[in-house]
């Protein structure tokens, strides 16, 4: 607005009428003279995403399906769970990282989001479901580490008390640990919660399901992950569980052996099984016998059983199957 020659409070008016009040039309920003609104209305149009498709799993886990301007399609996933409202967000049209056991990794990689879409995801489930977003976290499509510049604006468009206002303690950020976004995101004075997902204590187990890891090695993930723990978060790390793979008694007592020192939470999620994938979740028995075997370390482990693995919603599961239905 300011260099339209207008007084800058006029770009935080109309900030707020689109991204708090879901106003896509300037004839309805009425703190706004009839004159600039017309002007805008000629020039400018505002487009926000619109779901093309929506799977329940029930009234408490929604996915969300969203054609981009371009024609691509990305999916989001709505959770209500006691006073929470979690919105997990794509950063990326498909991702190019390649973990073997996630269905995302599967598609072809097209290009990162731009930041007005990713936050509109946010918008748009909000919109849809008439309730407040309290909780986002990255962990839909992508790799948000490798789209820091846009993740970090997206980041500011959510937090704002303009715009979704979604407190940056209740935003995480999830990655497989890239060093080079890793140290970018430590600089930025945009801080958020930030979760490793860390799923093989092994390193040569972790290169073959997570090819990113032969360029971004252990040692170095945790070295970053001790300089962030020393701030006011605690770091936390996920481990997706994959029955006969990574979830014996050794495996976690190398898990344990790998965090020493490092104040975090564990979070551990049993893996949520894809039709197109041959990985399978573990059983209750090893899932219990890995639980607390962790628990005799000093960290705080808690098992996390994602929401929406029947609409293939759950954590690794987003492929864009909706798009063909
Ligand atoms: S786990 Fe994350 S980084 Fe790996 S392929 Fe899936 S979306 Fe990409």
């Amino acid at each position: 607005m300011a260099g339209l020659g207008h007084d800058e409070y006029r770009g935080e008016q109309i900030f707020k009428w689109i991204w708090q009040k879901n106003v896509q039309d300037f004839s309805r920003m009425t703190n706004i003279s009839k004159q600039l609104r017309e002007y805008l209305n000629s020039t400018h149009t505002i487009k926000g995403l619109e779901s093309q498709r929506i799977q329940q799993e029930d009234i408490n886990a929604q996915k969300y399906l969203f054609r981009l301007e371009q024609g691509d399609y990305i999916e989001s996933v709505f959770i209500r769970e006691g006073k929470r409202r979690t919105i997990c967000v794509s950063s990326q049209v498909g991702c190019p990282l390649g973990c073997k056991f996630c269905a995302t990794g599967l598609l072809d990689f097209k290009r990162n989001l731009f930041a007005h879409e990713i936050a509109d995801q946010v918008r748009a489930i909000s919109e849809a479901v008439g309730e407040k977003c309290t909780n986002v976290v990255f962990m839909g499509m992508g790799e948000p580490l490798l789209n820091t510049g846009e993740v970090i604006k997206a980041l500011l468009i959510m937090s704002s008390p303009l715009g979704l206002c979604v407190g940056r303690r209740h935003t995480t950020v999830s990655t497989v640990g890239l060093i080079e976004g890793m140290e970018f995101f430590l600089k930025s004075p945009v801080k958020v919660k930030l979760a490793i997902s860390i799923n093989f204590a092994d390193e040569e187990m972790r290169k073959d399901f997570m090819p990113v890891t032969r360029s971004n090695p252990l040692r170095e993930i945790l070295q970053l992950a001790r300089v962030y723990s020393k701030g006011k978060e605690m770091i936390t790390f996920e481990y997706v569980m994959i029955k006969g793979i990574n979830d014996r008694i050794r495996d976690a007592m190398n898990l344990i052996r790998l965090l020493k020192g490092i104040p975090s939470k564990i979070n551990l999620i049993p893996y949520n099984e894809h039709p197109r994938l041959p990985y399978e979740a573990p059983t209750e028995k090893n899932l219990r016998a890995f639980y607390e075997r962790l628990l005799n370390s000093r960290h705080t482990v808690v098992i996390r059983k994602s929401r929406g693995q029947k609409i293939l919603a759950g954590c690794g599961q987003l492929s864009g199957s909706m798009t063909e239905q």
